[in-house]
């Protein structure tokens, strides 16, 4: 997100315009300074729009290990796209490398490049897994995604407890089963 002067000065003005617009006061004392402190926390849970996720792909060989590297329980942010409003949960990123590998920090620093945006969250599933499918050519990689939605909790649209799992496989994640039930196992263990 752009952080100049300009931009933050139209944050504010849409925040104040925003609080009129719910029917409260943006003169009143408790909300004197939230159009700046909104606009000052925009460029943090919207950061994502100023990374570039190729920069997180350094990369080492490992030419013997042929095994699957998970990272999971990722804690996930990000924002409904349809609402503006938070949705969070965990996230799980596997791959089995094709001899290149990379810091196993780095995937989590993938997820937040997609999930610090308006965001849907099947398409931050998809965007992790072809973002690692190019820059690493494994012979799998997976992202499996479980997170409550503020939008369904707070408007009553959906049970109040339920969570929803998204599940983005490409390469032999998706076409063998046995590497599939030993990833799923691994995250449940
Ligand atoms: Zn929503």
């Amino acid at each position: 997100m752009n952080k100049n002067k300009n931009t933050t000065t139209n944050i504010q003005n849409t925040v104040v315009e925003q609080i009129k617009h719910i029917g409260d006061d943006p003169q009143r004392e408790g909300l004197l300074d939230t159009p700046k402190r909104v606009a000052k926390m925009y460029p943090i849970i919207f950061g994502g729009y100023t990374q570039n996720v190729e920069e997180l792909f350094t990369v080492f060989s490992a030419k013997s290990y042929d095994g699957i590297v998970l990272l999971k329980d990722i804690e996930l942010y990000s924002m409904c796209e349809h609402h503006m409003l938070p949705f969070f949960g965990k996230a799980h990123i596997a791959y089995i490398p094709n001899e290149k590998v990379i810091g196993v920090s780095k995937l989590a620093r993938i997820l937040n490049v997609y999930s610090k945006r308006l965001q849907i969250q099947e398409r931050i599933g998809e965007q992790v897994t072809d973002a690692i499918m190019e820059h690493l050519q494994p012979l799998g990689v997976a992202c499996i995604i479980e997170a409550t939605h503020m939008c369904m909790r707070m408007r009553g649209v959906e049970k109040q407890n339920s969570v929803m799992v998204t599940s983005s496989m490409r390469g032999v994640f998706r076409t063998d089963a046995v590497a599939r039930q030993e990833l799923l196992s691994l995250i449940h263990s």
